[in-house]
């Protein structure tokens, strides 16, 4: 590292590394109408290079589908979902551009994009990305026992759990509303033209199914009943985190009835694994610029910036909404709960924003906000092992915030008018779905699924939006993190104010 990015602190450095990654995606981006063909051959395998060609007819099973070179990604859909008997008996036709003739390939055994340096350096960010994630269970159990036994005498944990769930509530309707007002004002739906719906919906409409299940739905009842796990160790195996956090905060509560004798050694032990977490965290936060940069290169590379263009409204309105969340409403939020400076905590909580942009997932970023808060903001552990454990689970004003927007978007494209009472419904689902949304990325868009049941716009909608999904995904993590930290600090402030004037 000191190699390449001499004395510049984590935050510099991460972010020198996202903006290199982003230039080197580019540079080596995968040419989208390239497609890489495996056929038999006597010796082996022979592989083509198809890239000047127009359309392709592809026949798999009993079925022949054409493709053009707009529908690559529909192609490769369909053949990665093809079995191995398919496979051997497919049929491969290509035309050349600006030719006639049909060329038959017979069979093929596979077919692919290309690769490039960008995509071929992306093993080492998802293995940083998994060595987060294997630390945020067993911290976010860990912290948060000890965190709700340090709290003290159950009023204490009362008062503070109260208040930090008003906020994780309150901030979230918040966002969703300041969501659906820009959607209102903007009006991104508008903007589409009837072409480029057509093309979204073919390139994305077969997706939808795999995203869509049947039985989503929201039943707030269901969802307190499924908080209690029946086996605490099964719930941690899964990452079942509704369930770890319910098991953590009920059983650190617990134990402080239990005798003292019998409570330390507990305590001891989660309070030693936590700190074992954090350090685990220090060493993996030694290759976190390389590794964002390979995320960062792989991502550009494969995806470009092209649909990004076609929905440019849509994705405007949203980065809109997400800015003023995080850059007015969390500092407004600070200003009047807390002596805290903006620039202090905006400086101080640079590498979470940073690592929850390159990992999308507030559970892969919550390790680096616990530093972040206790380090260099110097809120107690006693706050941050309670707060930041429950907000990256329930607590995600940037996911409900795009749900909002996205909600209004597809109504939107489809025509819908979305009366006061239809808003409000978006208001009360979309913050239910956030808080059941995993802390992981790509989940927002499927929670998306039950806002749109609630206002009965058709779920296929989600289509329209998928293509830019994994960048807003990147986007809206980072207010999902930004809001437990500053929850952390507001509770830190106020507890300090109770005590001050007992
Ligand atoms: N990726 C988001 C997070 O981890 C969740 C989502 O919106 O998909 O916070």
């Amino acid at each position: 590292m000191p190699v390449l990015f001499g004395k510049l602190k984590l935050h510099t450095q991460i972010l020198v590394a996202l903006i290199l990654g982003a230039l080197f995606g580019a540079v080596f981006h995968v040419d989208q109408t390239k497609l890489i063909i495996s056929t038999p051959h006597e010796s082996g395998v022979a592989e083509i290079e198809l890239n000047n060609w127009s359309r392709i007819e592809l026949t798999l099973g009993n079925q022949k589908q054409s493709f053009t070179t707009k529908e690559t990604s529909k192609l490769l859909k369909w053949w990665n979902a093809s079995s191995q008997t398919e496979r051997e008996k497919s049929e491969f036709t290509y035309f050349e551009k600006g030719k006639t003739i049909p060329i038959h390939l017979g069979s093929v055994q596979d077919i692919r994009k290309e690769s490039t340096l960008a995509t071929s350096i992306k093993p080492l960010g998802t293995i940083f990305i998994r060595l987060l994630n294997l630390i945020a269970v067993p911290l976010v159990l860990a912290s948060l026992i000890v965190g709700a036994a340090s709290l003290g005498d159950i009023k204490r944990v009362a008062r503070i759990g109260a208040k930090t769930l008003s906020y994780f509530l309150l901030t979230t309707a918040l966002a969703i509303s300041i969501g659906l007002v820009m959607a209102n004002l903007v009006e991104p739906g508008k903007q589409v033209s009837e072409e480029s719906r057509e093309l979204l919906m073919a390139e994305y409409g077969g997706e939808v199914a795999a995203k869509v299940s049947p039985d989503l739905s929201i039943d707030i009842i269901d969802m307190i009943v499924k908080m209690v796990p029946t086996n605490p160790f099964s719930a941690l195996a899964e990452g079942e985190m509704l369930q770890i956090v319910f098991f953590a905060v009920v059983g650190g509560v617990v134990l402080t009835f239990v005798r003292e004798e019998k409570a330390k050694p507990v305590i001891q032990f989660f309070d030693g694994l936590s700190e074992l977490m954090i350090e685990f965290v220090q060493l993996v936060m030694k290759i976190a610029p390389y590794a964002v940069f390979a995320l960062i290169a792989a991502t550009v590379s494969e995806f470009g910036f092209g649909i990004i263009q076609t929905l440019f409204w849509y994705v405007g309105t949203v980065l809109l909404g997400l800015a003023v969340h995080t850059f007015v409403v969390y500092p407004t939020l600070l200003k009047l709960f807390s002596d805290m400076s903006v620039t202090k905590f905006f400086r101080g909580i640079r590498p979470a924003q940073l690592v929850a942009f390159s990992t999308s997932s507030s559970a892969a970023t919550l390790p680096v906000n616990f530093e972040c808060c206790e380090k260099n903001l110097g809120v107690p552990k006693s706050i941050t092992s309670f707060v930041l454990p429950l907000g990256a689970t329930i607590n995600m004003d940037g996911t409900a915030l795009y749900q909002g927007v996205a909600a209004v978007f597809i109504a939107q494209v489809y025509g819908f008018d979305l009366n006061f009472t239809h808003q409000l419904t978006i208001v009360l689902t979309a913050t239910l779905a956030s808080i059941g949304t995993a802390p992981v990325p790509g989940v927002g868009i499927i929670m998306l699924v039950i806002v749109l049941k609630s206002i009965n716009v058709p779920e296929e909608g989600i289509a329209l939006i998928l293509g830019v999904d994994r960048f807003l995904d990147m986007c809206r993590t980072v207010p999902n993190v930004t809001g437990d930290a500053t929850g952390s600090v507001i509770m830190w402030a106020t507890e300090q104010k109770i005590r001050n004037t007992r």
